[in-house]
């Protein structure tokens, strides 16, 4: 397939695409989608606003040769879509990509991981922010407790899947359980992906006092363990590194407060409704959907989202402030995916 390279007004490069499948979860964490906010009676997209699997993969193979190696499957919880594998199998047979991923909380995997390795995926992350099972279940708003999440971390591995565990770090949240975290990744052999809290969406009340910077958990594990850099893998990795001295268990950090990425970013987001994002902090997404449905040809397509990324300036996190987050419109994160 030839590719053609796009870049957008800071030079940057289109790699990385996330795409949300769903908008529902079956948690109401605190920091994303807290229950007060997304109660029983909350609207979320009818079945008929959704990209179909034909629409997803027709936009991914566009997205492909537009540079695009990467696909992330988000939401929302991505397991909750029906038949999620048809739609991994669709896109593992897109010629030029090189990699599918998703982003999940586990708690389906035992019933889907096998399936989902079969139709051809490659990793999963698993967002586990506690092993205490009381906090756990404070934390994802559900009173579900580790156990169901352990499990899909089992059947992940049981299946093949590459495995990482993703852990948001909030201020006298749940912060005690850094190190237990780590001691338990470090033992199974799974890296950790430490997450700062961010401002995403305006629904969890976001205050700079409540992150954890990476500078500050990274100073918890010295005292502990033995740590070495990792050279990054590939020009626009998102997590900075560090391996346990003496393993080959990495541990790793996601700074998008503290230590912003945003000269480097090359990811687009596309949610579940079929808008496009250039940035997880920029409220206003691009309509694709409607235009496909509209009778919008490949070139078209192209075309269009070609000019959406030639036109990209977004670099929010470089430019965060207190006064920032408060004046902006942003987009929910389980609307436009993690
Ligand atoms: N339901 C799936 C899951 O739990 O992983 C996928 C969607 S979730 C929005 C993706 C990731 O975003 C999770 O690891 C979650 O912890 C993270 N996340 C959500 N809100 C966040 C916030 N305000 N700051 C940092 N990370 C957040």
């Amino acid at each position: 397939m030839e590719k053609t390279i796009i870049t957008d007004k800071f030079n940057r490069p289109l790699r990385d695409l996330r795409i949300s499948v769903i908008d529902r979860c079956n948690f109401r964490c605190q920091y994303c989608m807290p229950a007060d906010q997304f109660g029983p009676d909350f609207e979320f997209l009818p079945r008929s606003a959704l990209l179909t699997y034909e629409e997803i993969e027709r936009l991914g193979k566009i997205f492909v040769q537009l540079g695009v190696k990467k696909i992330r499957l988000t939401g929302g919880e991505p397991l909750l879509r029906r038949d999620l594998p048809i739609l991994i199998e669709k896109l593992a047979a897109i010629e030029g990509l090189s990699d599918i991923g998703l982003t999940t909380n586990g708690v389906l995997l035992p019933k889907l991981a096998a399936k989902l390795k079969e139709a051809g995926l490659k990793r999963v992350n698993i967002s586990l922010d506690s092993l205490d099972d009381e906090l756990f279940g404070k934390i994802n708003g559900r009173g579900i407790g580790t156990g169901p999440v352990l499990e899909g971390i089992q059947a992940a591995k049981d299946a093949g899947l590459g495995v990482k565990l993703n852990m948001v770090v909030k201020k006298g949240l749940n912060d005690q359980d850094i190190i237990p975290m780590a001691k338990f990744c470090k033992e199974k052999g799974l890296e950790l992906r430490y997450i700062e809290y961010m401002d995403v969406g305006s629904t969890n009340g976001w205050k700079m006092d409540d992150v954890v910077t990476k500078k500050e958990i990274y100073e918890m594990l010295k005292a502990e363990f033995e740590l070495e850099p990792v050279d990054p893998a590939y020009f626009g990795e998102v997590a900075k590194h560090y391996r346990y001295k003496g393993t080959d268990v990495n541990v790793g950090f996601i700074t998008s407060v503290s230590e912003s990425f945003c000269s480097s970013c090359t990811r687009a987001r596309l949610s579940a409704n079929g808008q496009i994002f250039t940035c997880l902090f920029n409220g206003n997404g691009h309509d694709l959907r409607n235009f496909m449905r509209n009778g919008a040809s490949d070139e078209q397509l192209f075309g269009r989202i070609a000019e959406i990324w030639n036109g990209r300036n977004d670099r929010y996190s470089d430019e965060r402030t207190a006064e920032t987050n408060k004046n902006r419109k942003k987009i929910e994160m389980s609307y436009i995916g993690g």
